[in-house]
């Protein structure tokens, strides 16, 4: 099968491998038929993410139907539409238990990360029952590769962390597609204000699309005196960083009111500075989280009936063949324009 390698620090290439075979009774073999491209594969192919091997299948999102389900797995069979979770979870250790299936002893990310991931014809998922959820009749394929990884994770570390609430004031620093996903589930809280703050003029147009009430462009340095003056010198409720770099979570403290939250969403690779000293007195709470895509289900129940629509975030189309082209593409964001990339097996 044609699958996308990961060959070390800016090596990569599309190559013959072997299909997968199921090797524990939970799992199951999936046919991918749509996958995309994270951020998070970015900073692989740069060597962040030490855990990810050379020679590793990349991928962690798409959704495929079941080509063999392992002797375990009793609640899908061969032939069934599923929709693959980034993150992988047994359901039965103590961490999964309390809900927390990124930190699952057994899982958690190691699709396209410690295992082989779904840039491929096939991928081997473990723990498939609740690992995979079945895609219901007539959903829009591309719309349910959004729920793998950035709807789950825009919601749970930037909308539930940050308790977005009715009326309450939101700041997100990061118009790409993980702020624009929290951007799109944060309006199921109906909060007065979103702000949305980015360097890219493009991403804040198309964040005004998707509802948001204010954009700032953060280029001309003015970004937390002009979220002063659009809240009354009072901050924001909740600032969701969607970025991963020092100077945005900085910014993130510059722009948080008393009472609010700081919710981190971004991939951080350096130390950012804590400004305790201003912010000891304030009543803030800081908080980070790996998605536990807990809240699959629910956000699924919310894209069928038409409350948000993810598929606003596809700007382009590829074929594995060309999966060079989109990687290309997608790490040309400012000159291309894209956000999410959907590329068909
Ligand atoms: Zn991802
Ligand atoms: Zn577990």
């Amino acid at each position: 099968m044609k699958a996308f390698v990961y060959g070390g620090p800016g090596k990569s290439s599309l190559e013959d491998r072997p299909k997968p075979e199921i090797l524990d009774a939970g799992d199951a073999i999936v046919r991918v038929v749509k996958t995309t491209i994270c951020g998070t594969d970015l900073h692989i192919l740069k060597g962040d993410v030490p855990t990810c091997t050379p020679g590793r299948i990349l991928g962690h999102e798409g959704v495929g139907v079941l080509d063999a389900v392992g002797p375990g797995v009793t609640t899908f069979k061969a032939g069934d539409r599923v929709l693959i979770s980034c993150i992988s979870s047994c359901g039965k250790c103590d961490y999964c238990r309390r809900g927390m299936y990124s930190h699952c002893t057994t899982g958690g990310w190691i699709l396209g990360n410690t295992i082989d991931g779904a840039q491929a014809e096939y991928v081997r998922i473990p723990h498939a029952e609740t690992s995979l959820y079945p895609i219901p009749e007539g959903a829009d394929e591309e719309a349910m590769v959004m729920l793998s990884d950035i709807l789950p994770t825009g919601f749970e570390c930037g909308v539930l962390n940050g308790k977005v609430s009715p009326g309450s004031t939101v700041a997100i620093v990061g118009a790409g597609p993980i702020g624009l996903a929290a951007l799109l589930t944060a309006q199921l809280y109906s909060p007065a204000e979103i702000i949305m703050i980015d360097l890219d003029d493009n991403r804040l147009e198309v964040a005004r699309r998707f509802g948001a009430t204010h954009t700032i462009n953060s280029g001309q340095g003015k970004a937390s005196e002009t979220v002063m003056a659009l809240t009354g010198g009072r901050g924001v409720d909740t600032a969701i960083e969607a970025v991963g770099v020092p100077a945005t979570f900085q910014l993130c403290e510059d722009l948080v009111g008393p009472g609010g939250v700081i919710a981190n969403i971004g991939v951080h690779g350096k130390p950012v500075e804590l400004h305790l000293e201003r912010l000891w007195s304030q009543n803030i709470a800081i908080t980070t989280r790996l998605v536990d895509a807990v809240t699959t289900p629910m956000l699924l129940k919310t894209v069928r009936s038409g409350k948000i629509d993810p598929t606003l975030l596809i700007t382009h189309h590829f074929t594995l063949d060309q999966i060079l082209d989109a990687y290309d593409t997608f790490g040309r964001a400012a000159e291309t324009k894209a956000l999410k990339v959907i590329i068909s097996a």
